[in-house]
């Protein structure tokens, strides 16, 4: 089986990674079922959390991880993505996690290797693991998903988190407001404005402006993405009562997210979602490799 769009997964799964992944967390967990298993990190685009959080999750459970230094390998000869992937399996892994700026490549490279392939983000498709820890978060902080009001703001257009979140956090029973700057929202989204998505939510996830996936320079004058459409104090105040506030990382600092909210430990999952996603990676490896 291979993990490439939140819709490769059945309620049950979902399920399972996510109870897995609190236990996981919380330590009731026995680790090191893996061991002797090999896990191949392919990353074509940049990463720190993914990257790292799927590395400590093999060898926690007993794994090894192998990143491939993409830079320095036949990549920079004009190596293939379909060749890479004939030649890495050639290897046999346990796995293969893959980050690749086409939509779609995770996909074609797991139509070529014989292991599981794990989509870490195609593009502007999908980041499923991404939606599985933040989902994960949700459960070990708040308790549940089911009822909850969740706004996703900013760049929606090119987020593949918000395109994954979307499709899994319904299947949970919460409602989940799109919103963003017009120009970075989705051609057929319906359009609410950042404020009316924020009104009453639960949980306030902002997204980076992913300024490689522009053609051009985004809002301008300094502080004018803050003001116009980023988490400020007074824009937090709209939402429900002690609402929770998340980004997926790297955070453009005063652009989408006011500093101090960030670092507002009493609102703020942020830090917390990194821990989620070793063990929703740890989960979802322990399942896939089964
Ligand atoms: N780290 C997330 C991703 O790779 C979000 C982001 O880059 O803004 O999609």
């Amino acid at each position: 089986m291979d993990l490439i769009s939140i819709d490769d997964l059945s309620d049950a799964q979902v399920e399972w990674i996510l109870d897995r992944a609190v236990r996981l967390h919380q330590g009731r967990h026995q680790v090191g079922g893996l061991k002797g298993r090999i896990v191949f990190n392919l990353f074509y685009e940049a990463s720190t959390r993914t990257l790292m959080s799927f590395a400590t999750a093999a060898h926690r459970l007993g794994a090894t991880a192998i990143t491939l230094p993409v830079e320095q390998s036949s990549v920079r000869k004009g190596e293939t993505l379909d060749d890479t992937a004939r030649t890495l399996d050639a290897m046999r892994p346990d796995a293969v996690v893959i980050r690749h700026r086409e939509n779609g490549s995770a996909s074609s490279a797991a139509a070529i290797m014989a292991c599981p392939v794990i989509n870490a983000g195609d593009g502007t498709n999908e980041h499923p693991t991404q939606a599985l820890l933040d989902a994960a978060t949700m459960r070990q902080r708040v308790g549940r998903i089911d009822g909850l009001k969740i706004a996703i703001c900013g760049d929606i257009k090119h987020s593949r988190v918000a395109r994954s979140n979307a499709k899994l956090l319904p299947r949970l029973g919460a409602e989940v407001r799109l919103a963003g700057p017009p120009e970075l929202m989705p051609e057929s989204g319906a359009c609410l404005s950042v404020d009316e998505a924020i009104a009453g939510a639960d949980i306030v996830m902002m997204l980076r402006v992913q300024r490689e996936r522009l053609d051009q320079e985004f809002g301008d004058a300094p502080g004018e993405y803050l003001r116009l459409y980023g988490l400020t104090d007074e824009r937090l105040a709209r939402a429900a009562p002690g609402a929770l506030v998340m980004h997926p990382g790297p955070m453009n600092r005063g652009v989408e997210i006011d500093s101090a909210i960030a670092d507002d430990a009493a609102r703020s999952l942020i830090n917390l979602q990194v821990a989620m996603g070793v063990a929703t990676r740890m989960a979802c490896l322990e399942m896939l490799l089964a």
